[in-house]
């Protein structure tokens, strides 16, 4: 089909709610996307940090293919074995003892949010529903998650939004403790917020916050829905902070492609839940189950994956430290863990990521002004050096 017919048909039936690069991608490999022109770009978007071993990985591939065989769907009326091996995989692996699944990120901390009140109901106290969430967090769409998320732009037009939630701005310890009182039933935050522009908290943070949530008998939620699943060097990024929390979210990468989101906790939170709380007819289905069973293997195997992205985070820091010590009055700072990497501009972005997009290599802005790499952990010194080329050539061009 001619490019101008794609564009024509998609908006003539599909609704208005992104707005795209000009560009239609049809088949990965690895690093790699094609578009429906026959060229090549280098993907350091991958799906927005889902595609964790990149396109279409062998593994994968398989893992979807024998189960589609086998079995696509059926209901959560029965046990289902991927999903029993999932849940296992999960919990052998981090903090959690029991696993929710359904289909995304944001429904995940619908789980999570709904999980925390149910658990603070249950001990005795009707008032205490409220949850403190920070200042450009970003938690999803749906309408709890998006009253969560900590940004105004994503909440205009849809209010009214869901009462008891507050917001601090983040890493600001004492904002948190001001905040807290009695009504408050968990603190749901990202270990480093992705969408908000990558920022890091301070190295003890998360253990104030920890200790906080202890005194006052408040759960801590961690929304890993985009840190989680080694894209920070650590399969999850709390273990970076040193903490635990009693909720964790995570989505994105869990099924390297198909879309899994789950909700895990520790027993003592989990036990809040009982039959007929919380469902869903898709979550924890065979089809995705096997593909993230797949994917989590792969990650963990040896160790290997981890190693590789924290040995590229130092890489590809030393590469963009180079190009911001060639263009200081355009790059204002550099940051992030593991392969969830941001570069501060002194301008806004997209014309850049354009830019970027002719010359073969997708990237992503956020927050108008942070160009955000994140490829699959899979990427290696060679793709780094051609991304870095090309960003060299752009901002040369607009110097
Ligand atoms: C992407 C993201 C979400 C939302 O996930 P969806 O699958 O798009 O619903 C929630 N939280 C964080 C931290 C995210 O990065």
């Amino acid at each position: 089909m001619e490019l101008k017919k794609y564009f024509d048909e998609s908006s003539r039936y599909i609704m208005n709610t992104y707005g795209r690069y000009p560009i239609v991608l049809r088949k990965g490999r690895g690093m790699k996307v094609w578009s429906s022109d026959g060229k090549e770009y280098l993907d350091f978007v991958a799906g927005v940090a889902v595609n964790i071993l990149g396109h279409c990985h062998p593994r994968v591939v398989v893992a979807i293919q024998k189960q589609a065989q086998r079995l696509i769907h059926v209901s959560n009326y029965y046990y289902i074995e991927p999903q029993i091996k999932l849940a296992k995989l999960l919990v052998e692996n981090s903090f959690a003892d029991k696993v929710f699944f359904c289909n995304s990120g944001a429904e995940a901390n619908e789980a999570a949010i709904k999980l925390a009140r149910k658990y603070a109901k249950d001990q005795g106290n009707p008032d205490c529903f409220e949850i403190i969430t920070a200042l450009n967090s970003f938690h999803g769409r749906t309408l709890a998650a998006l009253t969560a998320t900590g940004q105004e732009k994503f909440q205009k037009g849809f209010e009214p939004l869901v009462p008891g939630f507050k917001y601090v701005p983040f890493n600001d310890i004492n904002a948190l403790r001001k905040t807290l009182t009695d009504n408050i039933c968990a603190v749901l935050l990202e270990p480093i917020q992705g969408e908000g522009g990558v920022n890091l908290p301070d190295q003890n943070y998360f253990k104030q916050v920890r200790d906080l949530c202890d005194e006052y008998n408040i759960l801590l939620i961690l929304d890993e829905v985009q840190t989680g699943m080694g894209r920070t060097g650590k399969l999850f990024a709390y273990e970076h902070f040193d903490i635990k929390p009693d909720i964790m979210t995570i989505a994105k990468g869990l099924g390297g492609g198909v879309p899994i989101g789950a909700m895990l906790a520790t027993d003592k939170v989990a036990n809040a839940f009982q039959p007929g709380n919380h469902a869903s007819t898709f979550g924890g289905n065979p089809l995705v189950c096997a593909a993230a069973v797949a994917t989590i293997e792969t990650l963990l195997e040896d160790g290997f994956l981890l190693d590789q992205c924290n040995r590229m985070n130092i890489y590809f820091i030393e590469k963009l430290e180079g190009l911001r010590s060639k263009f200081p009055w355009l790059i204002k700072d550099i940051r992030g863990k593991g392969l969830l990497l941001g570069m501060e501009l002194t301008q806004e972005g997209d014309s850049i990521v354009k830019a970027c997009l002719e010359k073969g290599v997708l990237i992503n802005c956020t927050t108008g002004n942070v160009l955000r790499f994140i490829p699959p952990l899979i990427v290696h010194r060679k793709e780094i050096d051609q991304l870095v080329d090309i960003l060299n050539g752009v901002f040369l061009k607009i110097s």
